[in-house]
């Protein structure tokens, strides 16, 4: 290890303070007692109820599951807790253009053959004027079995259909905080309840040395997490870090969260409908339903956006609206000096892909990858926040694909996407695939090209051309091939059991 920036100091990092006890504080302390378990690392971590979280946060991505086999979490008893459901995508409403409606699963599209994606097959089927080739959809397991409201899980041979999908929670984010932090408590975690009143520098160095609550109490450590919330208490407030603003592509800057009564059957999705200056969230959980309205203030007032989510919730509301405000973008590092920011006191893009939660994982497991030393090695901090980039950038770049591959232009909002200048690594994944039917893949790209598919299909884009190497099979094979696919799918659906029996019987009702 050489160049050291700003400390002299050596040897293994001997204590840690993480400041903020919402779901990202909750799950890098979860995450770092059970993987430092063993060494001599002291781990506190400090919150104040005053302040409170969040308080949203219901959809989740597949890799969470990862998250939480990793620290041995049972599946049963964290649906118990949270109040989970099972989620095998997104459905978009409205989004191409109005009356439209496509599910993003987790999960591909039949299977490969010879080596080349089924969709091309499918596209030169459909360029050929094949009756009966039907929706790719209907290639699909995943989107399928949300469309039928039926869930299982996925099966273990690789050679069925039932393998081919993954699944995600919808939850409530505040009980798995809740959750997480009785699995840190009982790993040793020591939690100080109180409010951070100030910080202070080293004087030479300008890192972190303490952060003092109301109570006077000073708290030391050598490395602190800051998972303080939009505030960036220790990133930007201390350290004064800067926010790269995204919001000339990602202009939504406000929402309105609100639950609602559980009416009618239990969709194993999420729900996401295109407003005239936003979109609005949908999202069941075992005894609620979550409701929000993501919009842009620029193009509708607060008042006018209220109304547009009460007049479209479809059960009576549990509680008041919670109002929130947010600029997406990112911090313009995610690590510096001896503060790692994880969580929306990094950044945060707006939830349509549910993958706020998923960043915070993100943050999380390269942080354990690159976990330092006292000397803060500067290579390894550059490698972290070139690594972090890259994932926010990915994220914005599928999220954008929303706005921008749609035929809307019914409303200043929409018509706003129009004349936008995309970023150049968003501008060459739409000319490959409206091109060449390519999807260009992505160095820490969290989104796989079915996700791109689904979306760019689901909107309407669909490409020029596709994989030629599809036309080394006769058509009227590739057309016997896809019928079976088809049938497969469906046989399989038709087979597997409401999400609501699912739930009931495996086990995992509240
Ligand atoms: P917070 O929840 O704000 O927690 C901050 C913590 O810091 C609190 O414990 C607070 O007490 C503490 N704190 C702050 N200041 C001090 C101080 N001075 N002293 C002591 N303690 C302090 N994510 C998803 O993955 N899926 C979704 O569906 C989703 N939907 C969302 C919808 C909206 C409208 C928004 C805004 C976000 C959504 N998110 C979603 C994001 C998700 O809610 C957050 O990523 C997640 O909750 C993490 O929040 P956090 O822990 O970083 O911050």
């Amino acid at each position: 290890m050489v160049a050291v920036q700003g400390t002299d100091k050596q040897g293994p990092i001997e204590s840690i303070c993480i400041v903020g006890g919402g779901t990202a504080g909750w799950m890098t302390a979860a995450a770092l007692c059970s993987k430092l378990q063993g060494l001599p690392v002291s781990i506190r971590l400090v919150e104040s109820e005053e302040i409170g979280t969040v308080g949203v946060g219901e959809a989740t991505l597949p890799h969470i599951r990862a998250f939480n086999n990793s620290l041995g979490i049972s599946e049963r008893e964290l649906m118990q807790t949270t109040e989970a459901t099972f989620k095998l995508g997104i459905e978009f409403c409205d989004w191409g253009k109005i009356g439209d409606r496509y599910i993003h699963p987790f999960g591909d599209y039949g299977p490969a053959i010879e080596g080349v994606p089924f969709y091309h097959y499918w596209l030169k089927l459909r360029s050929e004027g094949v009756n009966g080739a039907g929706r790719l959809d209907d290639y699909s397991y995943g989107v399928s079995a949300a469309e039928h409201y039926r869930f299982r899980y996925p099966a273990k041979d690789p050679a069925a259909v039932e393998s081919t999908f993954g699944y995600a929670y919808q939850f409530d984010a505040s009980l798995y905080a809740k959750f997480l932090r009785r699995f840190s408590e009982q790993r040793g975690i020591l939690r100080t309840e109180g409010k951070i009143a100030s910080t202070a520098l080293d004087p030479n160095t300008g890192f972190v040395q303490s952060v003092t609550l109301e109570s006077g109490e000073a708290i030391e450590a050598d490395l602190f997490i800051d998972c303080s919330g939009f505030r960036g208490l220790l990133i930007e407030q201390a350290l004064q870090t800067g926010y790269d603003d995204w919001s000339r592509w990602l202009p939504c800057n406000r929402a309105i969260a609100l639950p609602t009564e559980s009416r009618g059957a239990i969709g194993p999705f999420t729900r996401a409908t295109a407003r005239q200056s936003g979109w609005q969230w949908r999202i069941p959980l075992q005894h609620r339903v979550g409701n929000g309205h993501v919009y842009c203030s620029d193009f509708i007032s607060d008042e006018e956006a209220e109304r547009v989510l009460l007049d479209n919730l479809d059960a009576p509301a549990l509680k008041g609206p919670n109002r929130l405000r947010f600029t997406t973008g990112r911090r313009k590092l995610l690590w510096n000096k001896n503060v790692v920011a994880v969580g929306l006191s990094g950044g945060f893009l707006e939830p349509l892909e549910s993958t706020s939660i998923h960043l915070i994982q993100d943050g999380i497991t390269e942080l354990i990858q690159i976990f330092p030393d006292k000397s803060f090695n500067q290579d390894d901090i550059d490698e972290y926040n070139r690594r972090m980039e890259l994932h926010f950038e990915r994220v914005r770049d599928f999220l954008l694909l929303h706005y921008v591959a749609t035929q809307r232009d019914d409303s200043d909002f929409w018509r706003h996407f129009r004349s936008m200048t995309l970023p150049d690594s968003l501008q060459e994944k739409i000319s490959a695939w409206t091109e060449r039917g390519t999807i260009i893949a992505y160095e820490h790209g969290l989104f796989l090209p079915p996700s791109w598919i689904a979306v760019m299909m689901g909107q309407n884009l669909m490409p020029r051309g596709y994989d030629r190497r599809a036309d080394a099979l006769p058509t009227d094979v590739i057309a016997r091939n896809a019928a079976a696919i088809r049938a497969n799918v469906a046989a399989a659906v038709a087979a597997t059991p409401t999400h609501e029996d699912f739930i009931r019987k495996s086990g995992v009702a509240a």
